[in-house]
């Protein structure tokens, strides 16, 4: 395959497993549901959520039930939570599959109940808007719901199994509305309590939460950016130690002289001071490489760092090397691990004025997945 496209994201699933192994540790070996959404953030989501549960997460948490499905029809046995669903939604599917699904509304708990009987009842997490103003029940919808929830579950068309909700600033610690979140989050469980459910799943922390907000963690954690290695935290920072699991690479496609004045790329934005040479690496914003970060992301080539020089295009972009000792054929490297020398997942995202998940989430499907490591079988 890298002989076909030059590139590659080399995803390296013992650092999965392994960041896994060590967010397990740091929450005390509570429960840890691995989020392996959107192909799992990029990494390619059957082997990464194969990795995870082998490095001890006992959930794994997608967005789409066709995403679970994915799952099982590669043979994942274990414990699935999908949580985004629209009217319509085959909660027969689901519940055949032994998929768990959300409920964020009464009225969409009716149409779930309604996919079960008495007897076969739809496990079901019953979602609070603790102030993230997305999904979930409103607090002043909670309590409804909740009494729609006994009621099913009396009838044995449901069985709630977890209450949860979702943080809208866990990548600021401290920030002021956590508290106030997990001070909803708690007076809906004590409600919920009230009223007779003791569901056995508590959770509310997504990474940001799971790696510097211990009073969040409750039963069971829900990191998705700090399994694949990539920092939360607007300044790249990682209290656990975890590597990141992706590297985008490349091969140079072609190295040429130029004079001074040379104008590169599109549009002419970038122009060579002195006589140099280019280096043209094949990967574009067709690829995910952000076109925001023309003229600034960085890349790893003949040992040393440079930048985009010119627009990213949609297949390709420019390398100024200067005096480098570059050669087509030879490896440059996107971001990887910066304790090899190369640029962080988060060096873009900071390039590309965004998040380091976006970097690794949107590699494109044209850019062929290498997967390497323990799990890798
Ligand atoms: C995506 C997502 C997560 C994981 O968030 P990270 O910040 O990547 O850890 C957790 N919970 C929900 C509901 C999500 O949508």
């Amino acid at each position: 395959m890298t002989a076909v496209r030059g590139a590659e994201a080399v995803v390296d699933l013992t650092a999965i497993a392994d960041n896994v192994a060590a967010l397990r540790e740091h929450v005390g070996g509570r429960d840890v549901m691995a989020v392996v959404k959107a192909d799992g953030y990029g990494h390619g989501i059957v082997e990464a959520a194969r990795a995870a549960r082998r490095g001890g997460a006992t959930w794994l948490g997608v967005a789409f039930l066709e995403e679970a499905l994915a799952l099982r029809a590669a043979g994942d046995r274990g414990p699935i939570l999908s949580w985004l669903a629209v009217p319509g939604e085959r909660y027969d599917e689901a519940l055949e599959a032994g998929v768990e699904v959300a409920a964020y509304s009464t009225a969409q708990l009716d149409e779930i109940a309604a996919a079960g009987s008495a007897g076969r009842p739809v496990a079901v997490q019953l979602k609070l808007d603790s102030g993230l103003g997305r999904g979930g029940a409103q607090p002043a919808e909670w309590e409804r719901m909740v009494a729609a929830a006994v009621r099913h579950e009396a009838a044995g068309r449901v069985e709630v199994t977890g209450l949860w909700s979702h943080l809208a600033c866990s990548d600021e610690p401290a920030h002021p509305s956590i508290a106030e979140q997990s001070a909803a989050f708690d007076a809906a469980v004590q409600s919920a309590s009230d009223a007779g459910l003791e569901p056995r799943h508590l959770h509310l922390a997504n990474s940001g939460a799971v790696l510097r907000q211990p009073d969040t963690w409750h039963t069971l954690v829900r990191p998705g950016i700090a399994v694949y290695g990539v920092s939360p935290f607007a300044d790249g920072s990682n209290p656990v130690p975890l590597r990141p699991a992706m590297t985008l690479r490349a091969q140079v496609a072609l190295v040429k002289d130029v004079p001074a004045g040379q104008g590169v790329s599109y549009g002419l934005t970038y122009r060579t001071e002195a006589a140099t040479r280019l280096a043209l690496v094949p990967l574009g914003y067709g690829d995910g490489v952000p076109r925001h970060a023309s003229n600034r992301g960085p890349v790893l080539v003949g040992g040393r760092r440079h930048r985009v020089a010119g627009r990213v295009c949609m297949d390709q972009f420019v390398v100024d090397i200067g005096d480098t000792e570059v050669r087509a054929g030879d490896p440059v490297v996107l971001f990887g691990d910066p304790s090899r020398g190369e640029p962080s997942a988060h060096d873009w995202a900071q390039a590309a004025e965004t998040i380091g998940y976006e970097i690794v989430t949107r590699v494109g499907a044209r850019v062929p997945r290498l997967h390497i490591g323990a799990a890798g079988s």
